[in-house]
């Protein structure tokens, strides 16, 4: 039913351990209530692994039962306005074939490999278009899963709440095994870019965030520039497909990589990253102005092994009105902690802003429009010192962090952040799963 491998990545060289005591793979997913169902053989903590990407513990293994879904990997039904598919297939499988079909997702990531499970109960926060649309997890609208009982469960977006607390839940409240999600016709994408010092950026900021599209920020605090990148989608737009096939070729070869966001990239060619810093500014010279491509064209995937692209950012979430005074803040705070500690960061620093989105409990724009902020780095000696104060910056700026994406994180962020919705969410797992049968102590630390 399923097999047992060695895992590899007990206790890796990123420091993300999971130790599990054994590491299976499904093979069908009719399989997971009796794995459920038995803990001598199956030990506890049973934790689902979907690409293995994440930035933290979230997966865990804990002495317990580790669970690889990349075997259920097939795409079940294209429709005009959906796609069903079992959650082991990664987003860029997905994204390909729908491409093949005309469609794409509300939202496209910038990384191939995440599993649709993932997606599903995760917080995976993209540069977004529209209210109600900012995390992967919205572009679900149903999924099927495998109780901690061992119970078939079905739940559709008609079932607000609960599909807003399966949105968060992280293999906490069930496994994932199928889910549906919302597909819309290949729509071109206008891309701009400026480049400003952050005086211009304060100044233009409330005109910068009336106007439409999804912004992705590229920030260098000891330049002293932030680079915003918008993105506009062109419905009307006709482009034919070598025409784009072209554009694609030069923003991903001389453009995109010089800003340090395709990580892959920065990785893969170590001489590259202090280049990176400045590198932007040249590859940009005064700005670039009106690339058109679909969204499928920026996806990448990221080396094989996931440990190989890791340490690389940390992720938290910032009021937008505040947004102008959190960048000079986090300038301040990269430079004296570099006085102090002689450390900075050798790529730059990411961020996007999310519309408004309550599809989940700890969705990153919960409370409001938001911007993130995401310090990233090659995983070089100091970074996950920083990271610790950064926290700690990011907390008292009243940031938002996530689970997978949030590195160093503490119960305290949690509480300050979450208030209620994590008490909400305790209550709730504890009912659903009085014998921690699918709880590590990664989420016991953080929630309890
Ligand atoms: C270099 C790098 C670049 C990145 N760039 C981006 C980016 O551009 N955009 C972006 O959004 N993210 C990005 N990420 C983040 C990363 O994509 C996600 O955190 C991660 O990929 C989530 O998908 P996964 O399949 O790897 O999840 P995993 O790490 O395998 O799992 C995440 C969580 O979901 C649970 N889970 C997985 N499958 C199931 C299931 N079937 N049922 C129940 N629970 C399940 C796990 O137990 C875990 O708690 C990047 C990460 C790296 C390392």
């Amino acid at each position: 039913m399923v097999s047992r491998v060695i895992d590899p990545k007990g206790a890796d060289s990123s420091g993300i351990y999971r130790r599990p005591r054994l590491a299976l793979k499904l093979k069908r997913f009719e399989d997971l209530p009796s794995l459920l169902s038995k803990p001598k053989s199956y030990p506890t903590p049973i934790r689902m692994v979907g690409a293995d990407y994440s930035q933290t513990r979230c997966v865990g293994g804990d002495g317990g039962t580790t669970v690889d879904t990349s075997a259920l990997d097939r795409i079940l039904e294209f429709g005009e306005t959906t796609v069903r598919a079992q959650a082991g297939v990664r987003v860029s499988t997905l994204v390909k074939a729908l491409a093949e079909r005309g469609q794409e997702l509300p939202l496209t990531p910038e990384m191939g490999q995440i599993s649709l499970g993932a997606m599903a109960v995760s917080t995976l926060p993209q540069p977004s278009y529209a209210e109600g649309m900012a995390q992967m997890s919205s572009c679900i609208s149903e999924v099927k899963l495998i109780t901690p009982q061992g119970k078939q469960m079905t739940v559709t977006d008609r079932e607000r709440d609960l599909m807003r607390v399966l949105r968060s839940s992280f293999g906490l409240l069930g496994i994932v095994h199928e889910v549906v999600v919302r597909v819309r016709p290949l729509t071109p994408v206008k891309i701009d870019y400026q480049v400003m010092t952050l005086k211009e950026f304060t100044s233009r900021y409330p005109k910068l965030i009336s106007a439409p599209g999804a912004i992705r920020l590229h920030v260098s605090p000891f330049h002293d520039r932030i680079t915003i990148e918008r993105r506009t989608l062109d419905e009307s737009a006709e482009i034919n497909r070598s025409g784009i096939w072209q554009i694609k070729k030069s923003v991903m070869r001389n453009v995109l990589p010089a800003f340090g966001s395709t990580v892959g990239s920065v990785l893969a060619a170590p001489g590259l990253r202090n280049a990176v810093l400045s590198g932007m500014h040249r590859a940009l010279g005064g700005g670039a102005k009106g690339v058109m491509m679909y969204a499928h064209e920026w996806m990448r995937d990221m080396p094989k092994e996931a440990w190989k692209a890791r340490h690389t950012y940390s992720l938290w979430a910032f009021p937008q009105a505040d947004y102008p005074n959190v960048v000079s803040g986090y300038f301040n705070f990269c430079k004296s902690y570099y006085k102090q500690h002689r450390y900075r960061g050798n790529v730059v620093s990411g961020a996007s802003r999310l519309h408004q989105d309550r599809g989940s409990l700890f969705s990153a724009s919960y409370s409001g429009p938001m911007f993130t902020l995401e310090p990233s780095s090659s995983g070089e000696q100091g970074w996950d010192d920083f990271l610790i104060d950064y926290n700690e910056f990011a907390s008292s700026k009243g940031g938002t962090p996530t689970f997978n994406q949030t590195r160093a994180l503490q119960p305290e962020h949690v509480a300050k952040s979450f208030g209620e919705r994590a008490k909400l969410f305790r209550a709730l797992r504890q009912r659903t799963d009085p014998v921690n049968r699918l709880r590590n102590s990664y989420f016991e630390y953080l929630l309890g």
